[in-house]
């Protein structure tokens, strides 16, 4: 707990994070959960996981975004992304995350930014999800994705709850009223125990609760875990109700469990894999750290081989 909190603390240094960026041996490192720099390698690690028959998720790694030129490049970039994807016939849709579109300097910012990015992909017919961050702006993400989804369709833009929150069931029925497409996974990110459940067991609980609640909606979701005992649980709600493999997928992230991966997709199921890519990876791989301290250890022993 306290190797994770550290972790995640280390996640937001942004003097070490510069230093991070720079060093090319540590960057050399984060290559298990990182495609690379560049659209390309994202490319081509996403036609590996097709043909293993898994789709994908792209993700410009990038957050908390401080100047507006910057957020503009995003959009430029996402542009390029969906371009690209309908130019190789590669099988991935892309997620966005707010703050790299310029939330934490203008919601009206970031609603622009992510408007233009969703407009693209209605008109590619792709589909854009909207990541969910801290919670601090969970309630804003959840308002510009409402906006979104009130101008978009469902198969166009979706969002992602976060079972640690104790306000996500809540929000799962509110969404689901609209309706939208829904990824839960457990959450990524530091939080106080007055809006989290500091216990993993409520945490997981809750994943349970909220993937039904979601499953027995009859909209496709996505179930993002790498955790066998929520997978079982989703297997077994949907083989008991009679909700058929087409009806959801699982997601996971690149270079995580790749085992269950490749079993999952040779069962049947959907599998979606999360492929992050670009120079800003500090953060993103931080927080990979800190869900599993003992990857820190894998990491080490890479550096004394050499
Ligand atoms: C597709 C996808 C999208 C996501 N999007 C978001 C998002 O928008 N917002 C957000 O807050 N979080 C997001 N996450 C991260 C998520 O919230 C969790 O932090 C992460 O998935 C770990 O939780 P878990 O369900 O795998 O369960 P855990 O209980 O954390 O892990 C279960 C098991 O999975 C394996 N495992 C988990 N993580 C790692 C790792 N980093 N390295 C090696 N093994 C690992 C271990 O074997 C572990 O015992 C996303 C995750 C996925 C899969």
């Amino acid at each position: 707990m306290v190797a994770r909190s550290a972790l995640l603390y280390l996640s937001r240094q942004e003097g070490l994070k510069d230093f991070a960026t720079r060093f090319s041996l540590f960057k050399k490192l984060t290559t298990r959960f990182v495609a690379g720099e560049t659209i390309e390698e994202a490319v081509e690690a996403i036609r590996a996981l097709n043909a293993h028959g898994a789709t994908a998720s792209f993700d410009h790694l990038n957050e908390s975004v401080a100047s507006v030129a910057e957020t503009e490049g995003e959009v430029r970039e996402y542009r390029q992304v969906l371009a690209r994807i309908d130019e190789t016939g590669i099988e991935s849709n892309v997620s966005i995350k707010l703050t790299q579109f310029g939330l934490e300097i203008d919601p009206q910012l970031a609603y622009r930014n992510a408007r233009a990015v969703v407009a693209e992909a209605a008109r590619r017919g792709n589909f854009v999800r909207v990541d969910m961050e801290q919670s601090s702006v969970t309630q804003v993400t959840i308002d510009i994705f409402k906006r979104l989804r009130a101008e978009f369709g469902l198969d166009t833009v979706g969002i992602v709850l976060q079972s640690y929150l104790r306000r996500t069931y809540a929000d799962a029925q509110d969404i689901l009223k609209i309706p939208a497409r829904v990824r839960i996974c457990k959450g990524a990110y530091n939080e106080p125990p007055e809006v989290a459940f500091p216990d993993k067991q409520d945490v997981d609980d809750n994943y349970v609760r909220v993937m039904k609640l979601l499953l027995s909606s009859g909209v496709y979701h996505g179930i993002a875990t790498h955790d066998e005992r929520m997978i079982e649980a989703t297997i077994e709600h949907a083989e008991r109700e009679g909700i058929g493999q087409e009806a959801f997928e699982f997601q996971m992230l690149y270079g995580v469990r790749r085992d269950l991966q490749v079993k999952l997709a040779r069962e049947g199921y959907g599998l979606r894999v999360y492929v992050p890519y670009g120079r800003h990876w500090y953060p993103y791989f931080m927080r990979r750290l800190a869900e599993r301290p003992a990857n820190v250890w894998f990491i080490m022993k890479n550096i004394l081989k050499g």
